[in-house]
């Protein structure tokens, strides 16, 4: 049945597209039926919160040594490294996040996510939900892996597949690479990978030449102060007064500072200070998160944020010694795209899959304005390799239409009605990355 609805499908589409399915094409849609549906459908049924992907990467690796990969697990925790070695020529490596979310599912799919797990971080049982698609980007890994697997003769290089844990918590890539990653498996020439975006039309690419995700920081700004009687402010410091100056200092920063065509977000998160109404507290704490799409932004904006701190704590009269400490922990490099590596790659797939594959320029720029992070460049930034990280649409194109016509709206990344459209993902991903692989990989380079 799924076979002949896959026949009408295709002969439906064709008068539409006016070229015949290539082989690549006709291959990856036997697999989809074959193979990576119910793959998919197992993933989706069995997600795993981030660094406890146990079976998850368990059965990801069975997948890969079942392709021809050699495969190494417990790599940074649950991470696994899939090596295909095929002769001379570059090192490509694929990147897949293979972590659930603690969201109980609501979109009412047939196989909608029952699963609950022990939290790593709170130790309670929750319930669990791919609820960002990390469970298509697996699906694509493998229906990858297996289509070039399939067509060897036609590359040459070491292939470099890798099953990421805790992307969720921007940890994992990080873990795997204080793992000695590189020094361990080789360092990839060229690395890929890509987010299913709920946001797009399924089946559709989109990828940018510039920054597709922020970097992030977290700060923490602690401003001491001198601890006083609610009724003699003249006997003390007081933090509130100055943190609250700070936080509206801090605001002129994107909208003074940074050139305005530069994006950068600074936001204070946080503020905690005091225990009651008559008493000057001796300590307040601010907590923020930064986003930025470049090196110099970061650097404008984490910059700034000390020097308004400080010099107010200057401004209020605070010794050297007692000026606001400003604390820089966490930090994500905006993931950079390789902008001449990304045009090759819209050629590639616009050559072979059709002018229609991309999405609308207009559309993403309508759509594509958060500044979401992700801890792919971990991977790219330092040493740097270059890279492209793309979209691929999820939802169909009718439940777009309709929200843009003011109707429902799309249930969002991580959400607990959140939905893909599998198919057209799944087999927009393989194809994507198989092309592109084979353009970066193909004999005679
Ligand atoms: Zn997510
Ligand atoms: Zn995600």
């Amino acid at each position: 049945m799924r076979v002949l609805s896959t026949l009408l499908l295709i002969l439906a589409v064709l008068p539409v597209c006016g070229q015949d399915p290539s082989p690549l094409q006709k291959a990856i849609d036997t697999d989809y039926e074959q193979h990576l549906w119910p793959l998919f459908d197992h993933f989706h049924r069995n997600p795993e919160l981030s660094l406890v992907e146990v079976k998850t990467a368990a059965r990801l690796a069975k997948e890969l040594r079942e392709a021809g990969f050699q495969v190494r697990e417990g790599v940074g925790g649950t991470g696994i490294v899939a090596i295909m070695e095929n002769g001379p020529g570059p090192m490509v490596m694929v990147r897949a996040d293979m972590d659930g979310l603690p969201v109980e599912e609501k979109s009412g799919l047939a196989n909608a996510s029952t699963a609950r797990q022990e939290s790593p971080i709170t130790g309670q049982v929750v319930p669990v939900m791919h609820a960002c698609g990390h469970d298509v980007h697996m699906t694509s890994l493998v229906g990858s892996a297996r289509r070039l697997a399939a067509l060897k003769d036609e590359w040459s290089g070491t292939l470099m597949l890798i099953g990421q844990p805790a992307e969720e918590r921007v940890i994992g890539a990080k873990a795997m690479m204080e793992d000695n990653l590189w020094a361990r498996f080789g360092k990839p020439d060229y690395a890929l990978a890509f987010h299913v975006w709920c946001g797009g039309k399924a089946g559709k690419l989109e990828v940018s030449d510039g920054s597709p995700y922020a970097g992030a920081d977290a700060v923490d700004i602690i401003v001491h102060g001198v601890g006083a009687h609610g009724a003699s402010p003249h006997r003390g410091k007081d933090p509130i007064v100055l943190a609250s100056q700070i936080v509206l200092a801090l605001q002129t920063l994107v909208a003074r500072e940074l050139p305005p065509r530069d994006p950068g977000v600074v936001t204070v998160g946080s503020f905690h200070a005091g225990t009651k109404h008559n008493i000057i507290s001796d300590q307040a704490v601010l907590q923020l998160t930064v986003r930025n799409t470049s090196p110099e932004t970061r650097k404008l904006l984490l910059d700034g944020i000390k020097r308004i701190a400080e010099n107010l704590g200057r401004a209020a009269g605070l010794p050297e010694d007692q000026l606001p400490e400003v604390i820089f922990s966490e930090s994500t490099p905006p993931t950079m795209n390789d902008g001449k590596l990304a045009r090759r790659f819209r050629q590639v797939w616009t050559d072979k899959m059709g002018d229609q594959i991309m999405m609308e320029e207009a559309f993403v720029k309508k759509y594509k304005k958060g500044m979401g992070a992700e801890d792919f460049p971990f991977f790219t930034t330092d040493p740097p390799i270059p890279s492209v990280y793309f979209s691929v649409g999820g939802t169909p194109e009718g439940d777009i239409a309709a929200e843009e016509a003011g109707g429902t709206q799309v249930p969002s990344h991580h959400s607990p009605f959140f939905r893909i459209q599998p198919e057209p993902s799944i087999k927009a991903g393989v194809q994507a990355t198989v092309l592109a692989v084979l353009d970066l990989m193909k004999k005679g380079n």
